[in-house]
């Protein structure tokens, strides 16, 4: 079967399926191909989101929970409470509202549909979908397919550099309204997280591959220690994980008619591995930057957006970059245990945003 689409938006996370909202709310004919067969399920995140996205966790059941700080605890044992305010949502019903609302909008949604292969004159696109074959005939493409992104890969671009996290859901004998992160020299290039959604809790820790094997001997560790100090239960009630880009932004966003968004783009943050914001933000743009483009209104649109994303971005990540960098040096040495060296590497200190 053969479909001519205006946009083909690959992957419906949070950048894809702001991606084709924004698109078809325009009128454009917009394809949304995602390969799971429920959207945004198995979950693979921590589910927090920061207060200027309150706005996309309205929906019935999203919203969890309040978050108002951290609780950043440090090697020495020491701990620090900071403003962090945030709301803890359903991710897997976050991804699907967006995806339904562009649906609603006019967006055609394949699900259980991979992209398979990208032709070289980028215009057709092949996707295996559950009743066969489709070929897709678009006029620009959204990469919005995640860390380990098949679009960049078929371009013959870089992988990117990644963490490897490992989450487990389990009870929490009370709510609680704070964060908490823990940084230490055992958990090399990353730090563990406990986030409360009611009496449960998402408790997760990333490592970086170059520094330890797997995540899971930490995080049941962890586990273990907050079971015998009766602030976690010992059931395990999921368990996820996944990669998170570190890297900092692709050298390009923008490949001929190809838009780069959210983790596929490299826009997670490389210290605390956050990335709904910035995957909502940047595929809102991107199918605004299609609209533009592809209706003639802006001849500039696609360099627009790769501007008005690394205006928007580029600060935080480099600041980011530097500081995973001077931690990288530290890692597997004494200095890692120091709790001066973990302030500067933490968002929560007034260390992390102080010049060199
Ligand atoms: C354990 C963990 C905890 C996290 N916690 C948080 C958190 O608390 N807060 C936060 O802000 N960020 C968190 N993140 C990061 C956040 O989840 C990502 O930044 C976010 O999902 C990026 O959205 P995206 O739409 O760019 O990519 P994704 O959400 O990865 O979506 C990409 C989609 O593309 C699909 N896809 C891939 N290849 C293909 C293909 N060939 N064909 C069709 N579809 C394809 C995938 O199935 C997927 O659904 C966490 C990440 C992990 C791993």
């Amino acid at each position: 079967m053969r479909v001519e689409v205006d946009v083909l938006v690959v992957g419906l996370g949070p950048a894809g399926g702001a991606a084709a909202l924004a698109a078809a709310q325009a009128g454009l004919r917009v394809a949304a191909v995602e390969c799971r067969k429920e959207i945004g399920v198995p979950v693979q995140c921590a589910e927090f989101i920061p207060l200027p996205l309150a706005r996309y966790a309205m929906h019935e059941g999203m919203l969890q929970q309040r978050i108002q700080g951290m609780t950043s605890h440090l090697p020495s044992g020491g701990m620090e409470k900071s403003d962090f305010p945030g709301l803890m949502i359903d991710r897997a019903a976050f991804d699907q509202a967006l995806a339904q609302q562009a649906g609603q909008n006019g967006a055609r949604l394949y699900l259980n549909s991979r992209l398979a292969g990208l032709d070289d004159a980028g215009s057709s696109a092949v996707v295996l979908t559950p009743q066969g074959e489709i070929l897709f005939d678009y006029r620009l493409l959204v990469a919005a397919d995640g860390p380990h992104s098949f679009v960049a890969r078929s371009l013959g671009l870089p992988r990117l550099e990644t963490v490897h996290t490992r989450q487990y859901s389990v009870p929490l004998p009370e709510v609680a309204e704070n964060t908490e992160i823990w940084l230490s020299p055992d958990y090399p290039g990353g730090y563990a997280w406990l986030f409360p959604k009611g009496r449960v809790a998402n408790l997760g820790l990333g490592v970086d591959k170059r520094f330890a094997a797997d995540p899971k001997v930490a995080l049941d560790a962890l586990h273990r220690k907050l079971v015998v100090e009766g602030r976690a239960g010992e059931d395990i009630l999921h368990r996820t994980g996944g990669a998170i880009p570190v890297g900092g932004l692709r050298q390009n966003l923008v490949e001929g008619n190809v838009l780069f968004a959210g983790d596929a783009a490299g826009l997670t943050h490389p210290i605390t591995g956050a990335g709904i914001a910035a995957a909502v933000v940047s595929g809102e743009l991107a199918g605004q930057a299609a609209v533009a483009w592809l209706m003639g209104r802006e001849d500039n649109a696609l360099m627009n957006f790769e501007n008005i994303i690394r205006d928007q971005f580029s600060a935080s990540l480099e600041r980011a970059l530097v500081r995973r960098a001077g931690l990288g040096k530290y890692w597997g040495t004494p200095a890692a245990s120091e709790d001066r060296v973990q302030r500067r590497g933490w968002v929560a200190f007034p260390e992390y945003y102080e010049e060199p």
